[in-house]
């Protein structure tokens, strides 16, 4: 090979040798092999080689191309396979780390407190049902023997969508409801929300009440005290003491409300029960014949009672939870606890 070209293949190899991107890499080629190319530019000038000297020169100059090429496309190889190794390592995957654990949801605690009520009833041969929570003013109220003047109606109380629709303020108008369609006997609950204008500790404008309705032929005072006592003894333990506390609702007559032994001191007295040993629970009675003639049943031939509570109550009572709020704020620190 002439020094000329030894020379040039000795300065590729050292620009070979410092090579660090694939963009040099092109530039280096395009400026030995490229058309303006310096080993191109060699071939082009060949006339000016001696006419013997010419073959071999021409000879000389093609394998010069030919190693020069075969050195160029090594190295691009040598930078591929290097990214495909680096984009490799890039994407492993450590079989051996631990999982990510999925969380998982669980029920609300007023809703643990209404199925296990819904259970307790099915199996005391009741049936769930619902109604509407934006309710027409006869059924919250006057179907219920609350006529227009009644204390019960205070506006305080109410949120009134227009004069003759509420946000029902109980789940009452359920019961109303279904006894206009169905003839007796009639056994059922309403679970759902109520809406009243009110806001502390124990009290919230949105809560949940459940409420139950037995209608039949010969219902008495007995057969309440009898399915509440049942009732509740399922709910707070076999051992829980009532107490029947005569009281007043529009729509039943006689009215009672239930306490049970507080579950808190178990009837020493404590903050909770107000120092008295007894804890209100719900409210009940036999349905007053008004309301049966508003659906159009007979007094004279059926009766029946009914009861009320708060979902919320209970299960601040069944988990020792002292402010109501705390139930709506979705704090996953509180409502992962139950
Ligand atoms: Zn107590």
């Amino acid at each position: 090979m002439t020094a000329e070209l030894e020379a040039l293949r000795e300065q590729a190899e050292a620009e070979l040798g410092k090579v660090g991107t694939e963009e040099e890499l092109l530039t280096i080629r395009t400026r030995y092999l490229g058309r303006k190319g310096l080993l191109t530019g060699l071939l082009r000038n060949i006339a000016a080689v001696s006419p013997e000297a010419r073959p071999r020169f021409g000879k000389e100059c093609n394998e010069l191309k030919e190693i020069l090429t075969a050195r160029i496309d090594a190295v691009l190889d040598g930078m591929a396979s290097a990214r495909k190794a680096a984009t490799l390592l890039d994407a492993r995957i450590d079989v051996t780390l631990p999982g990510r654990g999925v969380r998982r949801g669980r029920v609300h605690p007023v809703i643990q407190v209404r199925e296990e009520i819904c259970r307790i009833f099915a199996s005391l041969g009741f049936s769930v049902v619902e109604g509407p929570e934006v309710e027409l003013d006869y059924y919250n109220f006057e179907a219920l023997n609350i006529p227009k003047d009644h204390p019960a109606r205070d506006m305080q109380d109410t949120f009134y969508v227009e004069d003759s629709i509420v946000l029902r303020t109980h789940t009452s108008p359920v019961q109303v409801r279904i006894m206009e369609k169905t003839r007796p006997p009639v056994r059922i609950l309403s679970p759902g929300r109520v809406y009243r204008r009110d806001s502390d500790v124990s009290h919230t404008p949105m809560f949940h009440q459940i409420e139950g309705l037995l209608v039949d032929k010969g219902v008495t005072f007995g057969d309440l005290k009898g399915v509440l006592t049942a009732f509740l003894k399922q709910v707070f333990g076999e051992g829980t003491a009532l107490r029947f506390r005569p009281s007043f609702f529009p729509f039943t007559e006689p009215s009672a409300e239930v306490d049970i032994r507080c579950v808190i001191c178990s009837g020493q007295g404590c903050r909770v029960c107000k120092q008295s040993g007894w804890l209100e629970i719900l409210g009940s009675g036999m349905v007053d014949p008004e309301v049966f003639k508003n659906v159009g049943y007979d007094p004279e031939e059926v009766s029946g009672f009914a009861f009320g509570l708060g979902l919320e109550r209970i299960a601040m009572l069944k988990f020792g939870i002292s402010d109501i709020r705390l139930f709506f704020e979705n704090d996953l620190r509180f409502l992962e606890q139950f």
